[in-house]
């Protein structure tokens, strides 16, 4: 018996609320909408949050990279021996990229950015596992953290929940492209195997503000072929399915660039040596410290301190956030940029985006939308809330 009803999710990754809040964007099918708070961090931290419902500290992901002892990514750091001229271009990083990729086997999303080769002998990746298909949480054999003793990882993920109850599901992530992931997802309509929960998954309008965010007409248009897409495969669902939910959700927003400062500069300057005093991971909006002595650490909080363009945060901060962590594996002393501030250059580029996110969730820029077909009470006003919609949507009871 085919599925005769379709939870039908859209996940376009960093369309704001700031985006869509004077815009009629995706109404006709979605009539509701709530503007949702994220969390501090990026992607890698917002989409777990969203597939599980829980926080950072609970599901184990914040930053991309943790500190390890022994990373599996470390075979990377060969590529440090190449003359940099060619071993930072971007043309060959993407090629060491997919390269490895296929000799680890890992699933998850990850980028080399502009990451000094040596340190992936002493960084490794949180997401080794697709975290768009079942187990990308759960599995304690997986490599990487979750097979950390003093933090198991035994979060489910919508996909755990669908799949445990034999719910059919399909999904669409970064792996895929624009135009293929929506024809795709209207031909799997069709069929006695058709989905019962569908999740297509879209980076284009992240991609599109990291560029022209500002630029209201450009983005109005961006928007628009999202939405014609969305529109289309919902009309093609309803012409199969007796029900269809509609349920369409962002991680993020994204803010338009204001300012830079060259912290690794700032901390170049203070006389100290990279892995014998501290080690660091530049983000492109936060620099993560840990220190081997109290001489690093007050020259780092000395001079970062004086800084205006951003300010650390505690452990209560963080905490307060659910990116707290114990044993410290994203950092021991954050130092956090201002809303509009860039880290330029950073391990993630050597030059400032038009348009970046991973400041303040509580800045204006940074808030994310949810909308639905039907209405969801209590107001799903975070995005750990989306999990919830979804669970109600795919008719789960818990
Ligand atoms: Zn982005």
């Amino acid at each position: 018996m085919p599925a005769e009803r379709l939870a039908l999710v859209f996940f376009v990754d960093a369309l704001g609320w700031e985006v869509v809040r004077d815009n009629d964007y995706f109404s006709s099918v979605t009539p509701h909408r709530w503007r949702q708070r994220t969390v501090l961090g990026y992607s890698c931290a917002a989409q777990p949050t969203i597939l599980t419902g829980k926080m950072p500290s609970e599901h184990g992901h914040w930053g991309m990279f943790y500190r390890a002892e022994r990373s599996e990514m470390r075979s990377l750091r060969a590529f440090g021996l190449i003359p940099s001229k060619i071993s930072n271009h971007h043309r060959f990083r993407r090629q060491v990229l997919k390269w490895h990729h296929r000799r680890s086997g890992f699933s998850g999303y990850y980028n080399l950015y502009r990451i000094p080769w040596h340190l992936f002998a002493r960084f490794d990746l949180i997401e080794k596992r697709d975290i768009y298909a079942p187990g990308g949480f759960v599995d304690v054999d997986a490599p990487g953290p979750a097979r950390m003793p003093e933090a198991p990882i035994t979060v489910s993920s919508i996909f755990d929940e669908v799949a445990a109850r034999n719910i059919p599901w399909r999904s669409w992530s970064w792996k895929d492209g624009f135009d293929q992931s929506f024809e795709e997802l209207e031909a799997s309509f069709h069929g006695d195997d058709r989905p019962a929960f569908a999740l297509h998954y879209t980076p284009y309008i992240d991609g599109f503000l990291h560029r022209h965010v500002g630029d209201r007409e450009a983005v109005e248009g961006a928007v628009r072929k999202v939405e014609d897409k969305v529109l289309h495969a919902v009309e093609a669902a309803r012409a199969v399915y007796d029900e269809v939910d509609v349920v369409l959700f962002s991680d993020h927003g994204m803010a338009e660039t204001a300012g830079s400062h060259d912290v690794m500069a700032t901390v170049a300057k203070l006389g100290l040596a990279e892995g014998r005093d501290y080690q660091v991971f530049y983000d492109s909006t936060m620099a993560r410290f840990w220190f081997e002595n109290t001489r690093a650490e007050q020259a780092v909080r000395a001079a970062l301190g004086e800084l205006d363009c951003g300010a650390f945060l505690t452990d209560d901060d963080l905490k307060r956030e659910g990116v707290y962590f114990d044993d410290h594996r994203f950092g021991e002393l954050v130092f956090l940029m201002n809303p509009r501030e860039l880290i330029v250059p950073s391990y993630m580029g050597g030059r400032a985006p038009r348009g970046m996110h991973g400041f303040s969730p509580d800045h204006e820029d940074s808030y994310a939308v949810l909308m639905s077909s039907f209405d969801v009470s209590p107001a799903p006003e975070h995005i750990r809330n989306s999990f919830d919609v979804m669970m109600k949507a795919a008719r789960i009871d818990r």
